[in-house]
């Protein structure tokens, strides 16, 4: 038996066979052949080129059964990259040259994606991501690799996804028929493939660091998305826990899933606002039944990420306004495209050297005003089907509040042009999630109707500490106090001005942090569907006046570790026996415990 430990970033256990991904590009050997190999070298090197074809037509297929005809697009655009004669040509100059035709094939593209990364062009750009994958396939083909595509496993096979990192255009491969669990090297709690995780429903754990490594594929393991943990070929006693705990958590589901209808309010009155984030338009109905009043963030990017091509105005109309119906007059706070960072459009933006401090949401959509227009279109005339409300991502300044004013009135008058009704008066807020964004938010409060408080790029802009980099994770800590004391800020100004605060980052869905965000005064939290009812179950098991006496204590701490320590106290004294309270806590196996952190 093996047990690796990462972090936990989806609820829930699956236990079934190993499949490991090896997505990276391989290495290659530096090989010199003689003139008379090089006719029959250019020649498999063809065969190569034909057989990744081949195969991008199968997972061409699959891929649009599994995700639709937009996304599956993007295979199209790989096939006929691998038609390129300049491409090609480059190739067979360089085995000509006399260097084997792996090598020869891994130095064009090194080349190629070196291009295609700093061209003034964002079309061509946004091929490097698809350069990369075919960089790979066809390497995988001359190396003779093993072909690890994940849709390759039969319906049913209930497996558990082993890889360094999803890219976009594997999530969009995922068939969710066959996997059942995903486990990555790389990541955190926040990393955008824990929040898809969630979004799908998929358990999930990140962070492994060299998993990939060390398997093989085929194990038999467990995954435990509450405890971040991998154990792999299980012993029967190990078997026998996690069966019986899977059932304890379906039941605990189930009991969850009657606090529905109840009211999201705290022992001692205080009514809080629930709303879920909704990733994926298809989350959208689902949610709706999860007790949430609204959606407090739709993350439009998962419309656009592995795709071949944006989606138009229309594409986005009916995405935003499926949602919206599905809400049914409770607000939508829809969040304009937050594309870069990690969360890579149409092929990504490979070339900065810190894409988080990068060309990213704001920033890229008011450099690209049809880009952003487009959307903002889309938007005005989905308010007519409900209560949206517009939300800018990763804001420092209101100069940018104004820009996008101005690019909003443009779209105004472009469908008012084009004769299109849609709604005049819709609300424009923005998120938190800078400390830039806290510091001047008494600059904002004129130009703005809400403040969303974002603690998933919150902790990182303020701790300077990456949220996806898996060496990081014990020192990406939402209580540290210099966090906690922005969220304050936030709220005592925003609150002043007389607009909604709500915390929408990760934060607000576990035990101890909900407590302390409702401590520090904040009544609205916006969660993953899945954890809507759990948080009920938090805001209805404490009393709001604790809670902020414990948010006093952990302002004033001195570290992260005494901040969670004044809140964890005063937690447990006053409702240790609170059935919410037993979510996170270690988990015994076999009478070995693991220590693990709330889990989603
Ligand atoms: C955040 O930063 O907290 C947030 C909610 O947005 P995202 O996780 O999509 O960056
Ligand atoms: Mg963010």
């Amino acid at each position: 038996m093996q047990t690796f430990t990462g972090i936990p970033a989806s609820r829930g256990i699956v236990i079934g066979p190993v499949h490991v991904l090896r997505w990276e590009v391989p290495e290659v050997r530096h090989r010199i052949i003689p003139d008379e190999a090089v006719p029959a070298e250019i020649a498999r090197l063809h065969a190569a080129i034909g057989r990744a074809k081949d195969r991008l037509r199968e997972v061409r297929g699959r891929a649009e059964k599994h995700a639709g005809d937009e996304e599956a697009a993007i295979f199209d655009v790989q096939a006929s990259m691998l038609e390129d004669a300049e491409l090609i040509g480059g190739v067979e100059s360089l085995i000509r040259q006399n260097i084997g035709a792996e090598k020869a094939f891994d130095l064009v593209m090194l080349e190629w994606r070196q291009h295609f990364a700093k061209h003034t062009h964002a079309m061509l750009r946004e091929r490097v991501s698809d350069l990369v994958d075919l960089h790979i396939r066809v390497l995988s083909v001359l190396l003779d690799l093993p072909d690890y595509d994940p849709v390759d496993l039969p319906a049913g096979a209930n497996a558990i996804l082993i890889t360094h990192d999803l890219t976009p255009s594997l999530t969009v491969q995922l068939d969710r028929n066959a996997i059942a669990a995903i486990a990555t090297d790389e990541g955190t709690r926040a990393s955008h493939v824990a929040i898809l995780a969630r979004s799908l429903g998929l358990p999930a754990v990140v962070g492994l660091r060299d998993a990939v490594g060390r398997l093989h594929g085929h194990e038999q393991a467990i995954l435990d998305g509450s405890s971040g943990l991998l154990i792999v070929d299980p012993t029967d006693e190990h078997l026998a826990a996690y069966r019986d705990r899977a059932l304890r958590e379906q039941a605990d589901e189930i009991e969850l899933g009657q606090l529905a209808t109840a009211e999201p309010l705290t022992l001692d009155g205080v009514r809080m606002t629930l709303r879920a984030n909704v990733d994926l338009p298809d989350e959208a109905e689902q949610a709706s039944q999860s007790g949430a009043e609204g959606v407090g963030l739709m993350r439009t990017e998962f419309l656009v990420v592995g795709r071949a091509t944006m989606p138009d105005e229309e594409e986005q109309y009916r995405e935003y306004s499926r949602v919206v119906k599905a809400f049914d007059g409770h607000p939508v706070v829809i969040r304009t495209f937050d594309l870069g960072g990690d969360k890579l459009p149409v092929g990504g933006y490979p070339t900065e050297a810190n894409p988080f401090l990068g060309w990213r949401a704001i920033r890229m959509c008011l450099d690209e005003p049809e880009l952003f227009k487009t959307q903002l279109r889309a938007l005005l005339r989905a308010a007519l089907h409900g209560d949206v409300r517009i939300m800018l991502p990763l804001i420092v300044s209101v100069a940018e509040v104004r820009q996008a004013r101005v690019l909003l009135a443009e779209a105004a008058a472009e469908l008012d042009a084009r004769g299109v009704e849609y709604r005049r008066d819709i609300p424009l807020g923005v998120m938190v999630e800078t400390p830039a964004a806290v510091i001047v938010a008494d600059t904002l409060v004129k130009d703005v109707s809400f403040f969303s408080v974002g603690t998933n790029d919150l902790v990182q802009y303020t701790l300077a500490v990456d949220r996806g980099n898996a060496n990081l994770a014990s020192r990406y800590t939402p209580l540290h106090p210099a966090v906690l004391r922005l969220i304050q800020r936030t709220v005592e100004i925003g609150h002043a001005a007389g607009l909604e605060v709500a915390v929408c980052g990760e934060m607000a869905s576990q035990p101890v942090m909900a407590f302390a965000l409702i401590g520090l005064g904040v009544r609205e939290l916006s969660v993953a569907p899945r954890s809507v009812p759990m948080v009920k179950r938090i805001i209805r098991g404490v009393s709001a006046e604790i809670a902020r006496e414990a948010a006093a204590a952990a302002v004033a701490a001195d570290t992260a570790q005494a901040a969670h320590d004044a809140l964890a106290e005063r937690l447990y004294s006053a409702f240790g026996d609170a059935p919410f309270l037993q979510h996170g806590l270690p988990v015994v196996v076999d009478g070995h415990s693991f220590e693990s952190s709330a889990g989603p």
